[in-house]
């Protein structure tokens, strides 16, 4: 984003150090915004601290960020089941400034609002904000598309547990619930923000919804699955 010569970004990707030297110049970039810790979001952002851009990282993951080399030489191969790549962080530690949920950081005259969004990660967290009148939300990649989620996958944080994906059928509800006008995916482009659409991403995630089409092709009763679904999630998690 550009405001009177000065540059803000969402995600860093893994430019190399000359990529972000070139890049931050060119855009006049003082802020980036961080929406979770793996690498390909975020990969190159120390070298973004050390052109002087002021850094956020979601204060949940903190850790993540500022010490992946340790956590991951703490891992052992008994515990290296979860997909959501714990150890996916950035090769160098990234110290930027945490923020926390609903925290609000301003630039240029604007307002960019933490929101957490877990699911693709436990502290995944995205950045709402207003533009030409225009409500904008970077989800990082809690979404991709309209209806899509970037992968599934890494909502599995821990062995066969299904918290990540309680977690991320609320994101995908609170999303909703923003009402906002358009969505800014970590992967892929820009898209409006289709109420139904949304919550399809939630649905198309479903175990049960998939479980039954993989056993019958022809059952359509995965389309109304979206109501369900939760309850039944919810239900096969220990209570204690
Ligand atoms: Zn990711």
């Amino acid at each position: 984003m550009e405001q009177d010569g000065k540059g803000l970004v969402i995600d860093c990707g893994q430019l190399s150090p000359g990529g972000v030297v070139d890049q931050a110049k060119l855009d006049g970039c003082e802020v980036l915004l961080l929406t979770h810790f793996h690498r390909d979001q975020c990969g190159a952002a120390s070298q973004w601290v050390r052109e002087g851009v002021q850094v956020s990282i979601p204060f949940s993951e903190k850790r993540f960020f500022e010490e992946g080399d340790i956590l991951r030489a703490s891992y052992d191969i008994y515990d290296n089941y979860p997909a959501y790549f714990p150890t996916f962080s950035p090769l160098d530690d990234v110290r930027g400034e945490p923020i926390t949920d609903y925290d609000s950081i301003s630039w240029q005259g604007m307002d960019f609002q933490a929101i957490p969004l877990p699911g693709h990660t436990f502290g995944s967290t995205g950045y709402l904000f207003e533009l030409d009148g225009q409500r904008m939300l970077a989800v990082g990649d809690v979404m991709a598309a309209p209806g899509k989620l970037h992968e599934y996958y890494s909502s599995q944080w821990t062995y066969m547990s299904f918290r990540g994906h309680v977690n991320l059928l609320e994101s995908l509800e609170a999303i909703q619930r923003l009402e906002v006008d358009w969505i800014l995916p970590g992967h892929g482009v820009p898209f409006v923000a289709v109420r139904s659409l949304i919550s399809r991403a939630g649905w198309s995630s479903c175990m049960k919804c998939t479980m039954r089409s993989r056993i019958d092709p022809t059952d359509r009763s995965s389309r109304s699955c979206q109501n369900t679904c939760l309850k039944w999630i919810q239900q096969r998690i220990p209570t204690s």
